[in-house]
């Protein structure tokens, strides 16, 4: 028995499809999400790359912020819920996850059973979203996947303080026209969404250990940032950007059981 999870996010379409034994037979990302051929052409790629036929999928269920819009699902279901169960599948020590997408932060905490107790979650402005960090890379004129690299590189962090994307995408550009080292400046942006990201995490309580998902997990410079805010380690996992798509396909599982 196959089941398929779809993760509609804001930036991006996932798509995971598992079989009756909980493993991973096939993940598919489209950089493009809700309201876009992202959703259907990353369920195309997730089924190609399984062998495998809508057909041959006993169920389907939508999660993320474009849920509502995939017609093809059988169910959905929130993203928290489906967050959890894809994070405890990665990681079944986990306590806390940071989830940061496109458009909003998430903190989790889990149970020892991988029930979700508590979350704290920001999806009212761009500030330490992975938005935040499209919008600063563009100014920067490089691609946001080059940001981490450069941080490496950093030998001191120029702060930003402006926490509203609007505000920091001025202030950046005046660093720029002081000429600052460009590493520096950078270690400065990921700062400041690392601290959005702890002040969230704080308010649920921190627990060891810790899974950061989402997109922004792919962004080593950001988890460095966190890991030295929290002074504690935060694990990230190759399924990271996958945990909503893979815990939908492993609810569907459970409920087409
Ligand atoms: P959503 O689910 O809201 O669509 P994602 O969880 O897919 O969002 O995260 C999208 C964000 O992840 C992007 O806005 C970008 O900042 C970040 N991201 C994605 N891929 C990479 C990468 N290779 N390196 C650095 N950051 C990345």
């Amino acid at each position: 028995m196959f089941t398929m999870g779809v993760d509609i996010g804001s930036a991006s379409s996932k798509c995971v499809i598992v079989d009756g034994e909980s493993k991973i037979i096939s993940q598919a990302l489209i950089p493009v999400g809700t309201g876009t051929s992202g959703p259907q052409r990353a369920v195309e790629a997730a089924l190609e790359a399984a062998g495998l036929s809508q057909m041959q999928i006993s169920h389907v269920i939508a999660t993320g912020y474009g849920r509502n819009t995939f017609e093809a699902a059988d169910e959905r279901v929130s993203e928290l819920s489906c967050h959890a169960k894809g994070s405890f599948w990665i990681f079944p020590e986990v306590r806390t996850v940071i989830d940061i997408g496109g458009q909003d932060v998430k903190a989790l905490s889990i149970s020892p059973e991988g029930a979700l107790k508590q979350f704290a979650m920001n999806d009212k402005c761009a500030a330490g979203t992975g938005r935040f960090l499209d919008v600063m890379s563009r100014i920067l004129e490089m691609d946001v996947s080059e940001l981490s690299e450069q941080d490496e590189k950093a030998d001191s962090v120029v702060p930003v303080s402006s926490t509203c994307v609007v505000f920091a995408e001025s202030e950046v550009i005046s660093h720029l026209s002081k000429n600052v080292p460009i590493p520096n400046l950078i270690a400065g942006i990921h700062q400041s969404a690392a601290s959005r990201a702890a002040n969230l995490m704080k308010r649920i309580g921190v627990e060891n250990p810790i899974l950061m998902t989402g997109g922004v997990a792919n962004n080593k410079g950001v988890v460095r940032s966190l890991e030295r805010q929290l002074d504690m380690q935060v694990k990230t996992s190759p399924y990271s950007q996958f945990a909503g798509a893979l815990g939908a396909a492993l609810i569907a599982q459970e409920n087409h059981k």
